[in-house]
């Protein structure tokens, strides 16, 4: 049976490893320079852009900050050349997920290695490192000028929110436009910053191709489920046996993570799914998104019993309808319409089932996923929270206070 440890780096966002940590290996007493970081790691393979694809492709990576989608794919869909961009996206704009913020802060060379075998595999001329706060902007500034071989690389501040952190918002800031979603979807690896082929993808990402490249394939997927190989960082929260960062081996039961407890469990975040129970789910991106409820960037969540369920849906309701970039219909209309039912002091019985109507009329409807992910959270809340409902439609309240266990402001961890 594996063991939890505590890495013991941060007073306000415990970090802990289930078992044998990978990207966060030899990070027990803190950041990790560069000399230590070759003791721990040693020096990764090089390879050319179709050997990288194929050892991808080989351990099934798939990206780590929401969608999930196919590595290997995403980069036999890149152009190679000085034209080529590689995008490190660390703007980590959901205040429940701190994972990213911690791998820049704890293991920023596991981060470059791997931009910076993704740039030589490509022949990128240019990579870019975002970072949303300013903790992690030193952390990777510091490691920037730490080794020769990243001299080119370029790290920019950019803390524009959640749908601003979008990786299409990104590139268009970084294009100099705003940081919003394009109206159009048009994709970063064809049409990306400046309008050249773009390899962009999260900074948790890039470290497990750093992983594939100093481990090879074979030991990369000797931990890890089958579908899924290797480990995954999530960030846990709520009334969970270790909240906090935990880098855990994939295929563990979710109920590891979250407690065996009955109650509602918040699996992916604020784009996320409830579920009525972890029951017998396993945390892998293809078995979680075949039950309904994608891992996205890896937050789960389980409330406790001392707060309103039903007030800290309708606060994160209220957030979501303020991150959007209100340029679309579902967004500009939808989102604090939906809100607005939610925050009645007393949710009546006619007030939920019309929360429920609308919310399913915003997916499918906006230039990015923001509606379809927010709809997702609220109308599956109210599907889980029968007996929280029940209490505020017989009272007008459940008598317990909000104590706000899903941050609704992004938070600084230390
Ligand atoms: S769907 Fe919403 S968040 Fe996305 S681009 Fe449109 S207004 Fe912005």
């Amino acid at each position: 049976m594996s063991t939890t440890f505590d890495l013991g780096v941060s007073a306000a966002v415990p970090v802990a490893a289930w078992g044998q940590a990978r990207l966060l290996a030899g990070t027990t007493s803190g950041r990790l320079d560069l000399s230590r970081h070759r003791e721990v790691h040693g020096l990764p393979r090089r390879y050319d852009a179709a050997q990288l694809a194929t050892a991808l492709a080989c351990v099934g990576l798939l990206g780590r900050g929401g969608a999930a989608f196919p590595v290997a794919a995403k980069l036999r869909g890149v152009a190679t050349g000085r034209r080529t961009h590689v995008l490190v996206n660390g703007s980590e704009g959901e205040p429940a997920s701190h994972k990213d913020r911690i791998l820049m802060r704890l293991a920023p060379h596991v981060v470059l290695d791997g931009a910076l075998a993704v740039a030589s595999a490509l022949e990128a001329g240019h990579l870019t490192i975002v970072v949303q706060d300013g903790l992690s902007l030193a952390s990777m500034t510091a490691a920037v000028r730490e080794r020769q071989d990243a001299r080119a690389v370029r790290l920019v501040r950019h803390d524009h929110g959640f749908v601003g952190g979008e990786v299409r918002a990104v590139v268009r800031s970084l294009s100099g436009g705003p940081a919003a979603p394009p109206g159009r979807r048009v994709l970063p690896t064809v049409h990306g910053i400046d309008g050249r082929p773009t390899f962009a993808s999260n900074v948790e990402t890039f470290g497990h191709i750093a992983l594939v490249a100093s481990l090879g394939v074979d030991r990369f997927a000797e931990v890890g489920a089958p579908d899924e190989p290797g480990t995954t960082l999530v960030t846990l929260l709520g009334d969970v046996p270790h909240a906090g960062v935990l880098e855990v081996p994939t295929g563990l039961p979710l109920a590891a993570l979250v407690g065996a407890d009955h109650g509602p469990v918040l699996v992916g975040g604020y784009h996320g799914t409830w579920l009525p129970r972890a029951s017998e789910l396993l945390v892998s991106r293809p078995a979680l998104r075949a039950a309904g409820a994608p891992l996205n960037a890896g937050v789960l969540a389980r409330l406790p019993q001392d707060t309103c369920a039903l007030g800290e849906v309708a606060a994160v309701a209220r957030w979501l309808a303020d991150e959007s970039s209100g340029q679309c219909g579902p967004c500009f209309f939808g989102l604090p319409n939906l809100a607005d039912i939610l925050d009645q002091p007393a949710v009546g019985r006619p007030m939920l089932p019309d929360a429920y109507r609308r919310a399913g009329l915003l997916p499918g409807r906006g230039a990015c996923a923001h509606p379809d992910g927010s709809a997702g959270f609220v109308r599956s809340a109210l599907e889980v929270l029968d007996e929280e409902i029940a209490q505020h439609q017989a009272h007008g309240h459940c008598g317990r206070p909000l104590r706000g266990v899903l941050p609704t402001h992004a938070r600084e961890a230390p």
